[in-house]
Parts: structure tokens; sequence; C-alpha cells
């Protein structure tokens, strides 16, 4: 594939622009970047646009960036996976004509343009898509390394348009943040943590190991044991961390896929059958409730 001649990274976080910056590096020859957040900038970008009144909700820019990918040419637009990322990726696959490639694992130069794989049928196939000569790709956080943040020169002020709705009152969602992609560690808790004092076991142990705390979608949205930005996986945070430990994991793709991409993978189940045991470099078959202590007293031995 050759590289597209300019690409716009749309970007809302401050890591996902620096992630963006090394994709939009691989893919392309001239980066512009949207700061839909706080305005930053990475090593290969050229040119940075910000909201002028952030305040303002991001709907309000839709025009004044479909008129830049027109005025500019981008053939390549890479959003970030989140609510905004989306929205505007809409917008740039209708400006420029062609679909959005989402929820992807994985991202790589094909011949034509850019092959995306994600998981199709509830896990059980994985559909393969490829760019034409433009494409417009939401990248998922995690999926490639952040470039260097660069001293982020005077960014150009995007103007919102009048659209006859105003901002009454804004209320801070209560979110925990967590920087799971970046992390070097990650502890992540299965349904075999059924309950707040697994759990707290679960997340001393994560400390003991310097560790992010991460977990199966289950646990999120149906235990609510932790909030939904921690678990990994196709529909949720991929990381690539040096090590991930999975507890009460059992390994279905639709979780492995976040994690698979990990330096070494230990797992603890209590069933020697769980499907984690085959994709794991060090398993063991117990239960995590009895394990643990021991595994924390042993590092406390060291
Ligand atoms: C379209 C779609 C998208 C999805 N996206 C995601 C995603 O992004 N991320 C995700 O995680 N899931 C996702 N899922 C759900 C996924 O298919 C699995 O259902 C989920 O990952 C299973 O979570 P789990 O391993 O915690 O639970 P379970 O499958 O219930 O496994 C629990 C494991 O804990 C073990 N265990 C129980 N007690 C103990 C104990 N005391 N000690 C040790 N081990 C114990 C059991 O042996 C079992 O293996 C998705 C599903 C669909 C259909």
């Amino acid at each position: 594939m050759n590289k597209f001649n300019k690409c716009l990274i749309i970007a809302q976080s401050r890591l996902a622009a620096l992630e963006l910056g090394s994709a939009g590096k691989e893919f392309a020859q001239e980066l512009s970047l949207v700061c839909l957040g706080a305005p930053v900038s990475a090593e290969g970008v050229d040119k940075v646009y910000a909201l002028a009144d952030r305040e303002q909700s991001v709907t309000a820019y839709s025009t004044a960036i479909a008129a830049l990918i027109k005025e500019q040419g981008y053939q390549l637009v890479l959003a970030e996976q989140c609510r905004n990322g989306r929205l505007m990726a809409g917008i740039a696959a209708a400006v420029l004509g062609v679909g959005v490639q989402t929820d992807a694992f994985q991202i790589s130069a094909g011949e034509k343009g850019i092959v995306t794989k994600k998981l199709s049928y509830g896990g059980f196939a994985a559909l393969t898509e490829e760019s034409g000569s433009c494409g417009v790709i939401c990248v998922g956080a995690g999926m490639f390394p952040a470039a260097e943040e660069k001293e982020a020169s005077e960014p150009e002020l995007l103007s919102p348009l009048s659209s006859g709705i105003s901002t009454l009152e804004r209320k801070e969602k209560l979110v925990q943040r967590t920087n799971l992609a970046a992390a070097r560690r990650v502890v992540g808790v299965g349904r075999g943590v059924k309950d707040a004092e697994s759990l707290a076991l679960a997340e001393k142990f994560a400390s003991a190991m310097e560790a992010e705390l991460g977990c199966t979608r289950p646990v999120a949205e149906e235990d609510h044991l932790l909030p939904t930005s921690r678990y990994i996986g196709v529909s949720g945070v991929t990381v690539r961390p040096e090590v991930y430990f999975a507890l009460g994991i059992s390994g279905q793709i639709q979780h492995t896929a976040g994690c698979d991409q990990a330096g070494l993978i230990f797992a603890v189940n209590k069933d020697e059958h769980a499907p984690i045991f085959k994709g794991c470099d060090f398993g063991i078959v117990g239960d995590l409730n009895k394990l643990l202590p021991k595994l924390m007293e042993a590092l406390a031995n060291k």
C-alpha cells in the first residue's frame, strides 16, 4: 500500500492524540490533528486545530470539521473510538462518501488501503474490511504505541456553528479515570471474583504488583463491581502490558482479543479446562481466594 498523502486525526484525549499520531505516521505522509479536548500535539503532526469554545457541544463543530476535510482534501481520517470521535467519524465518512471501519482489534496496511479486523457474530467470526483510496477508521485505545508529545504550536481555532441550542448547565460525569491502555502491568478480574471481599483481595494483589486493575465485561456491566472504563476486550479497552494476570477469567475471545498482545500472561482459574489456559504462558489451577494470599506472601518475602 502506498501511504495516504494527507491524514486528519480527530482525538479527544491527550493519549489518543499521541497514539493516533503514531498510527498516522504509519499510514500517511502529512498529518493534521483536530483536538476535541485540550490542545496537544504529537511528533509527526504538521498542523493542529482546536475548538474555539470547548463549552460548546462537539456537535456544533461538525460543519467546521466537514468543511476542513473537504477543503484540505484529507484522504484518511483516524478518529478516537470514543463517543465524540465516532460521531465525527460518521461526519467524515459522509463527506468522503465511504463507510467507517470501527471496533477493530487489528489495523494494518493492506494492498489497496488500510485493513481492519473486527469480531462478528458475537465473536465467532472475524470480519476483515479494507479501505479504498479514502478511509475513515475509528481507533481504539492501546492499538498503537503513543508517539512523543510535541510542544503544541498555536493551534488554528475551529468555529462552532450557531445551532440554536445553548448549554444551560454542565454536570461532570463521575467516571474513574484509568490508564489501562498505557499500563505496564495489568491484573484483570473475571466473574471468578464474585464479591467485594474477593475484589478487595484482587485489588491488594494488583497494588502489590504495582499493576492497574482491569476486568471482563460482565464484571463491569452485569455485576457492577468495577466501572465500565475498566473492562478489557473487543468492545472495551485494548491493553498491551508487559505482564497480564487473568484472575477468574474464563478466556472467551471477546476478552482475550483485548489482552493477547501482553508480553506474558498468567492465569488463575479453578477450572482446569478453562479456555484461558490455552492462551496463557503460565497457568495455575486453583481457587483465587486461596491462591492470592499465598502469592502476596511470596511477593512480600522476595
Ligand atoms: C458482542 C459481544 C462483545 C463482548 N465484548 C466483551 C469484551 O469486550 N470484554 C469481555 O470481557 N467480554 C466481552 N463479551 C463477553 C464474553 O463473551 C464473555 O462472556 C466474558 O468475557 C466472560 O467473562 P468472565 O470470564 O469474567 O466470566 P465467565 O465466563 O463466567 O468465567 C468465570 C471464570 O471464573 C472461574 N472461577 C470461578 N470461581 C473461581 C475462583 N474462586 N477461583 C478461580 N477461578 C474461578 C470459572 O472457572 C470461570 O472460568 C462480549 C460478548 C459479546 C456477545
